[in-house]
C-alpha cells in the first residue's frame, strides 16, 4: 500500500494518529489529496517545476557534497514494506525533493558536458505529465484509440527526415494498417536488438518444410539454410547494445565482429571489404546478418561513410542497419545533415528520442525502409493484437508502453526542423570552437576533433610532448599521461562544479597504446565557449596542484 495523506484516518490536529490502510482512504487516493496541507505542498514543488524547472533544477539537485556511494548504500537499507502506510503524501514528496534531489545528478547544468544526457526544454515535463494522466497503452487501440493512429503518423513523419521518399510512398503507408514504418521500444538498445530480430527472421524466414527460425530456433534454422554461423559487423567502436542483441537473438556476441577504423574513427571500409571476403573464401558455412553503421559513435561521435557501407550491403545482399541512436536528429540540421548521407540507403535505422530529441527518459525508436519487412516478427494473441487487427503490439518487441509519441509529436510541432536544427548546430559549432580553444592550450591534446558535438583531449604537457618523441619511454609516458589525465577527471568531478567524462581510446590493433582522455559531449544549449573555457581553467588549476606534476618528475 502507498502511504499518502488521504489515508490519515483522523482529521484531529491534536491526536498524532497512526497512519491507516483502509477501504475508504483507499478510494481517496484515486481522487484528489485529502487535506489543504497536502494540496499546498504539492502546489508549492510542481509549481516550481512546471514553471521554473531550471532554477528548480539549480536549487535542488545535485547540490550536495559529494559522498561516496558506500555512504550512501548505508542509508537505504531496510527491505521491510510497511503495511500501514508509514508516512502522508506531503512528506513523501518533502523528502524526495529535499533529501533525494540532492543526491541526484543535475544533469541540466551547463556545465554538465560529459555524457549524452542534459537539460530538456521546460515543457517536455508538461507533456510527460499529460501522457502520464492518459495514461493510454499503446500495445493496441482498444487503449488508445487515436494515439495510435498520431502514433503512426509521427513515426511517418521521421521515416520522411530519414528516408526521403516521395508523397505517394507517405500517403500509401502513413495510416496502412498492415505495415510498419517504424516502432517506439524502450531505449536505442531495445532499438538494436529489434533491427537485428527482424534482419534475423527475414533472413532465415519459413521455406519448404521450415517453419523460419522465430518458430523453430537457431539450431533447425541453420540446419535448414545449411549454414553454421550467423556474424553481424560493426566498427570496433559499435555501442555495447548490439553485444547483448547478437546474444539475445542466440547468434552469439562473439560473432559480432569489429571492423578496423581510419584515423577518423570511421569504418576502414577496406578493411570491411577484406573481412566480408575472407569470411566468403574461409568460411562458406558463414552467413553475414548485418553490418552496422554508425552515426554518431558513443565515445567519438564519428559517422561512418554510410553511403560505401550501403554499396557493400546492396552487392552481397546483406541487411544494413544504422545505429544513429546519437546522430539521428542532425538530419534535422539544413547545415549539417550531410554528414549522414548514405543513411536513406538503410534497410533499418536506431534513433533515441533522449538523446538528440530531448524527450524524457526514455524513448528508443526503429525505423524500416521497407514498411513490410517487420512482417517477419509479427505476433498475435487471442485477447489483444487479434489476428487481422491493426494494433500496433503486433510487430514490436515491447508488450505495453507508454505514448511517447505524443511527446515527440507535439515537441515537432513546437520546435519545427529549424528549432532542432539551431540545437544541432549550436552543439557542433561549440564543439569546433572548444577544439580550437584545446589546440591553443599547451597543456593539452585534442585526441579525436569533433565530427559531430563529441569530442576527446588529454592532458599532455611540453615536457611529455617532447619525451615521447623519443621511441624508448613512450610507452612509459603515456602510462603517466593516463593516471594524470584520470586523476584530473577524478578530482574535478569530486569538486561538483563540472563534470567531463572519461574513457579509454584503443588502437585497432591489441599493441597500440591505450590512451585516457576526457570525453566531452556538448547538446545543452546554455553550454557556451566561455564555459568551455572554465572548464579547462580547472582542469588546469586541478593539474598544476597535483602533487607529482609531470614535468618535475624523473622516469
Ligand atoms: C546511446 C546509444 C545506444 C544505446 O541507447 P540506449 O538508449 O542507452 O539504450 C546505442 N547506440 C549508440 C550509438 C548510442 O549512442
Amino acid at each position: 500500500m502507498i502511504a499518502t495523506d488521504a489515508m490519515a484516518a483522523s482529521p484531529s490536529p491534536k491526536i498524532r494518529t497512526q497512519l491507516v490502510a483502509d477501504r475508504e482512504t483507499l478510494m481517496r487516493i484515486f481522487i484528489r489529496p485529502e487535506s489543504d496541507a497536502s494540496r499546498q505542498t504539492l502546489v508549492k514543488y510542481m509549481d516550481q517545476i512546471l514553471f521554473g524547472l531550471h532554477e528548480f533544477l539549480t536549487r535542488h539537485v545535485g547540490v550536495t557534497q559529494e559522498i561516496s556511494l558506500k555512504e550512501l548504500s548505508k542509508r537505504f537499507t531496510d527491505t521491510h514494506i510497511g503495511q500501514h502506510p508509514e508516512r502522508k503524501l506531503a512528506d513523501v514528496i518533502t523528502d524526495l525533493i529535499e533529501n533525494i534531489a540532492p543526491h541526484a545528478v543535475n544533469v541540466a547544468s551547463p556545465y554538465f558536458v560529459g555524457h549524452m544526457t542534459s537539460a530538456l526544454p521546460f515543457f517536455m515535463v508538461h507533456l510527460k505529465t499529460i501522457v502520464a494522466a492518459l495514461n493510454q497503452n499503446v500495445i493496441k487501440l482498444e487503449t488508445s484509440k487515436v494515439v495510435s493512429i498520431i502514433e503512426k503518423q509521427v513515426l511517418a513523419k521521421i521515416h520522411r527526415v530519414i528516408f526521403q521518399k516521395d508523397d505517394a510512398f507517405y500517403l500509401k503507408y502513413v495510416q496502412n494498417p498492415h505495415t510498419t514504418l517504424g516502432c517506439f521500444v524502450e531505449d536505442g538498445t531495445l532499438a538494436n536488438v529489434s533491427a537485428l530480430w527482424v534482419a534475423r527472421n527475414a533472413l532465415l524466414a519459413p521455406h519448404n518444410n521450415f517453419r523460419g527460425v522465430e518458430a523453430e530456433g537457431l539450431a533447425v534454422a541453420y540446419r535448414a539454410y545449411d549454414i553454421d554461423r550467423l556474424v553481424v559487423l560493426v566498427s570496433r567502436l559499435g555501442h555495447y547494445s548490439l553485444k547483448k542483441a547478437c546474444g539475445v537473438l542466440g547468434i552469439g556476441n562473439q560473432n559480432l565482429i569489429p571492423i578496423d577504423v581510419d584515423t577518423n574513427n570511421r569504418m576502414d571500409i577496406h578493411h570491411l571489404k577484406k573481412v566480408v571476403a575472407a569470411l566468403h573464401t574461409n568460411t562458406p558455412q558463414t552467413r553475414i546478418l548485418a553490418v552496422v553503421g554508425i552515426a554518431g559513435t558513443t565515445e567519438t561521435g564519428s559517422v561512418d561513410p554510410l553511403g560505401a557501407i550501403a554499396d557493400i550491403c546492396h552487392e552481397h545482399g546483406v541487411h544494413f542497419h544504422v545505429d544513429a541512436a546519437w546522430g539521428g536528429p542532425v538530419l534535422m540540421s539544413e547545415k549539417y545533415r550531410h554528414l549522414l548521407s548514405g543513411i536513406e540507403r538503410a534497410d533499418s535505422v536506431t534513433i533515441d528520442g533522449h538523446k538528440q530529441f530531448y524527450m524524457p527518459m526514455t524513448c528508443g525508436m526503429v525505423y524500416f525502409n521497407n514498411p513490410d519487412l517487420p512482417d517477419a516478427v509479427e505476433y498475435h494473441a487471442g485477447y489483444v493484437i487479434r489476428q487481422g487487427s491493426v494494433d500496433l503490439g503486433r510487430k514490436s518487441l515491447s508488450g505495453s508502453r507508454e505514448a511517447s509519441s505524443l511527446i515527440l509529436d507535439s515537441t515537432l510541432k513546437i520546435m519545427g526542423t529549424r528549432g532542432y536544427g539551431l540545437l544541432i548546430e549550436h552543439g557542433i559549432d561549440t564543439a569546433h570552437e572548444f577544439a580550437d580553444e584545446i589546440r591553443k592550450r599547451p597543456l593539452f591534446e585534442l585526441t579525436t576533433p569533433p565530427e559531430l558535438n563529441i569530442l576527446t583531449y588529454r592532458i599532455h604537457p611540453p615536457a611529455a610532448k617532447e619525451r615521447m618523441a623519443g621511441p624508448h619511454d613512450a610507452a612509459t609516458w603515456n602510462k603517466r599521461l593516463n593516471a594524470i589525465t584520470r586523476s584530473v577527471q577524478q578530482l574535478q568531478r569530486e569538486a561538483g562544479k563540472s563534470f567531463v567524462s572519461r574513457t579509454t581510446l584503443r588502437g585497432n590493433n591489441a599493441a597500440d597504446m591505450e590512451r585516457v582522455v576526457f570525453r566531452c559531449v556538448i547538446m545543452n544549449p546554455m553550454t557556451t565557449i566561455s564555459i568551455l573555457r572554465e572548464i579547462l581553467d580547472e582542469q588546469e588549476n586541478i593539474y598544476h596542484q597535483l602533487d607529482i606534476p609531470l614535468e618535475s618528475s624523473t622516469l
